[in-house]
């Protein structure tokens, strides 16, 4: 039997939100009269999220477990659900309930009058500090100015997919994901449906200050040169500003004056300089060992238990 919706659902450390996930996704699923799997991603949960998972795969055929053999990170989860996915629609979706299972019927109502990204934007988000609104808003605007997508603004992974879509990801190997990003890159019929993005039903978020800045690093060295190039705008225009001082000073000394003697002055000069060449170096090194990476060709992930694929 040929399945029409695929809900792919990265679960870290969620085992408290696993039944209520699975009940009202079921609901909803059901409403709809067509075919449904759910594929529930472990990514190395250790507070017994993976058991939990296969209690409710074999209370209901239509769970499909894949089980990774340590955390990989949400994209990757992610990542290794639309492998497996059977579907012809894709919903990518939080465990943690943050994205309302019953907005999948609007993602689906639009994919039936032919789009084939469904993306839901945030139009409210509950329950989250300002900081975390605020790095958010911050972070998506950034990506919009600097890569050459463009990624739709207040935009998660909550999303339908139509399957080609899916295809033409599941063939983009990258390690260092940005899923928001590689679907704005494919192209085709895109839309948006706005939301209420809900407070986590339980437990904290698995996303901290530093795995949100590696999302970040990622999305933004994986779509843009730009922070390559900001070497050399800062070379020129520090090159340009030596050039000018020569004549400047010459001036200075031969008419008596006495600015810039100081040692202070060199000082910072030499600290600008050098903090920018170093911040230039690191940057570079963001981008050599994403290189790296890659070149070594490593699986994305390993799983240790995984449906088969008829
Ligand atoms: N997640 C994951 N692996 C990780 C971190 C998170 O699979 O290393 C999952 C998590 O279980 C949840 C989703 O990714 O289903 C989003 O994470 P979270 O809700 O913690 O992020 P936030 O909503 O706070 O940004
Ligand atoms: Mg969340």
């Amino acid at each position: 039997m040929s399945i029409t919706y695929s809900i792919v659902a990265p679960i870290f450390n969620e085992i408290d939100n696993l039944p209520e996930l699975y009940g009202r996704v079921r609901a909803v699923m059901e409403s709809t009269g067509e075919p449904w799997e759910l594929l529930l991603v472990d990514d190395g949960s250790t507070d017994g999220s993976t058991d939990r998972i296969r209690e409710l795969a074999e209370a209901d055929g239509r769970v499909r477990p894949v089980i990774f053999a340590r955390n990989f990170g949400h994209q990757i989860a992610v990542t290794a659900g639309l492998d497996y996915a059977c579907g012809q629609a894709i919903v990518i979706i939080d465990a943690d309930l943050q994205d309302p299972p019953e907005v999948i019927l609007e993602l689906a109502e639009k994919w039936h009058q032919g789009y084939d990204v469904v993306y839901a934007v945030r139009a409210e988000r509950e329950g989250e500090s300002w900081f975390k609104k605020f790095t958010a808003s911050m972070f998506y605007r950034i990506i919009l100015r600097i890569t050459d997508v463009k990624i739709p603004l207040d935009t998660g992974d909550f999303r339908l997919l139509d399957r080609k879509v899916v295809n033409v990801m599941n063939s983009m190997r990258e390690r260092h994901r940005f899923l928001r990003g590689m679907a704005a890159w494919v192209g085709f019929k895109q839309i948006g449906v706005e939301y209420k993005r809900s407070a986590r039903l339980s437990g904290v978020t698995k996303y901290p200050f530093r795995k949100m800045l590696l999302l970040a690093l990622n999305a933004v060295t994986s779509f843009s040169y730009f922070p390559l190039q900001v070497a050399t705008y800062v070379g020129f225009v520090a090159a340009g500003i030596a050039i000018l001082a020569i004549p400047v000073v010459i001036i200075m000394r031969m008419t008596g004056s006495q600015a810039f003697l100081g040692q202070a002055t060199t000082l910072i000069a030499v600290l600008f300089l050098g903090g920018v060449q170093l911040i230039s170096l690191g940057i570079l090194g963001e981008y050599i060992g994403r290189l790296y990476d890659e070149a070594k060709g490593r699986p994305l992930y390993i799983v240790s238990e995984a449906p088969h694929n008829d």
